[in-house]
């Protein structure tokens, strides 16, 4: 086998994990080096034995699996729109960007999305989360979103693609952003809800954020009528950005208890469940429950909410900052598991922002708490029966699909020939009408004109 060989096999996954495992518990015999690493042994670990590093067999049997995989947080990027002017570059701020096209945007199409999710993953269904994108001529529209979902319907022969609703109850006028809705639900299959109580606030710095119990009468009064919205239309999923907050305090899961006690009748997930990337995830204490995740839990108990109600918890990117830290990551699960409850805590990655989901689905499957963690936290043996529900089977329940595990495969040929028989054709990037070349034009001397003060 080659090296190259090696590293794409199994077995060059199993090996990472191993060593992982080897610098972790160097780390805690060398003394505390981080306020999540409490103990003199790593409060968690992927148990991999060492054979999986040479057998492929055993590096199958530790990472390998036939569960359920329901990915609740899938995003893609289509920029033949428009590639500059909206989409804050998103493009340029994750690894997938290095994919090896040409032109790094095309690394993010429907293409790369469905082949990077069904092909080289596990993942069997997902869904297609909204993102903090003025919806005009978003690279991530409701329309791409549809188109995505109907080339996966073709090439898969069954349903595999839910969809959210964007919605932007602070952005425009409420009443028309109410009305945006009701247009969107009637348009398209919106299984739940996506909003983003700190957009635009995180990306304009002007403000313009909300809290979803309307508490601050200073700012935009639109979480209970987003509320109520949602629920005259008849969806009764409601899923939040909180946390990766970009510096927005608005992005705080703090509004997520008080929200959910106030509508028992509908269900609050908090997308990525308030994590922090410069935030370490430790125990949760009276002295910490205002960091990262440790704020979900605390508007949860303040609330009297307690484990496997209405507020639920998902870790798209969350888990993929944590899996390198096996104390934060247990800590992490640990804490979800305990006081959103082991039915509430829900698979999402955020891919393809990191290319294909497959480590994050391998090390899920290998993680475990130490059993000290265990002990100390009140923190769950993680079973191959809860991580079964973690994977999809909760996720499954709260989106009321049937649970599939019947691999999607098909070529490359295949979904270009399905892609061009469907309305929106493959097109060069780049601005297409006067209006857009001219604003295209603009934008990019308007950068210009920033780089060069800051060079200055
Ligand atoms: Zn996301």
């Amino acid at each position: 086998m080659s090296r190259r060989e090696f590293l794409l096999s199994a077995c060059g996954a199993a090996t990472a994990f191993l060593a992982l495992n080897a610098c972790t518990a160097e780390e805690h015999a060398a003394g505390p080096a981080s306020p999540s690493a409490t103990g003199s042994t790593p409060g968690g670990t992927y148990e991999i034995p060492p054979s999986a590093s040479v057998e492929p067999e055993s590096a199958f049997e530790a990472l390998g699996g036939e569960e359920f995989v329901f990915d609740i947080q899938g995003h893609l990027l289509e920029y033949h729109l428009n590639p500059v002017l909206n989409g804050q570059d998103f493009w340029a701020s994750f690894p997938q960007q290095g994919c090896g096209e040409d032109d790094p945007r095309a690394c993010y199409s429907i293409e790369h999305f469905l082949e990077l999710m069904f092909l080289r993953s596990d993942t069997n269904m997902l869904v297609l989360s909204a993102l903090p994108i003025f919806p005009e001529r978003s690279p991530q529209g409701h329309d791409v979103m549809d188109l995505t979902r109907k080339v996966a319907a073709s090439l898969c022969q069954d349903e595999r693609i839910l969809l959210h609703g964007q919605a932007l109850p602070n952005v425009g006028k409420l009443d028309a952003a109410l009305d945006a809705m009701e247009h969107t639900a009637n348009a398209y299959p919106v299984a739940a809800w996506k909003t983003f109580t700190h957009f635009p606030d995180a990306f304009e710095g002007d403000g313009n954020g909300w809290w979803l119990d309307d508490r601050d009468p200073n700012e935009r009064q639109v979480g209970e009528r987003f509320i109520r919205k949602a629920k005259e239309i008849g969806t009764d999923t409601i899923c939040i950005h909180k946390g990766l907050s970009l510096g927005s305090p608005f992005a705080s899961p703090d509004d997520v208890g008080p929200a959910a006690k106030r509508h028992p009748d509908m269900n609050f997930v908090a997308y990525h469940s308030g994590f922090e990337a410069d935030v370490p995830e430790v125990p949760y204490t009276n002295a910490t429950r205002s960091m990262g995740t440790n704020r979900l839990i605390w508007s949860m108990e303040r609330e009297g909410i307690g484990p496997n109600e209405n507020v639920f918890a998902e870790m798209g990117t969350s888990w993929w900052f944590v899996m390198r830290y096996p104390d934060q990551a247990a800590h992490f699960l640990g804490k979800l598991l305990r006081y959103v409850g082991e039915d509430n805590v829900l698979w999402g990655t955020d891919c393809l922002f990191y290319g294909s989901p497959q480590p994050m689905i391998q090390a899920m499957r290998s993680f475990q708490i130490s059993p000290e963690f265990q002990e100390r936290y009140g923190y769950p043996k993680l079973t191959k029966e809860l991580k079964a529900k973690i994977l999809g089977l909760n996720g499954a329940k709260l989106y009321g699909v049937e649970p599939n595990t019947q691999a999607c495969r098909f070529t490359r040929r295949e979904l270009e020939q399905i892609r061009r028989t469907l309305p929106s054709r493959n097109r060069v990037l780049g601005p297409t009408t006067m209006a857009e070349t001219q604003a295209f034009r603009d934008d990019d001397r308007e950068q210009w004109a920033t780089m060069a003060t800051m060079l200055a």
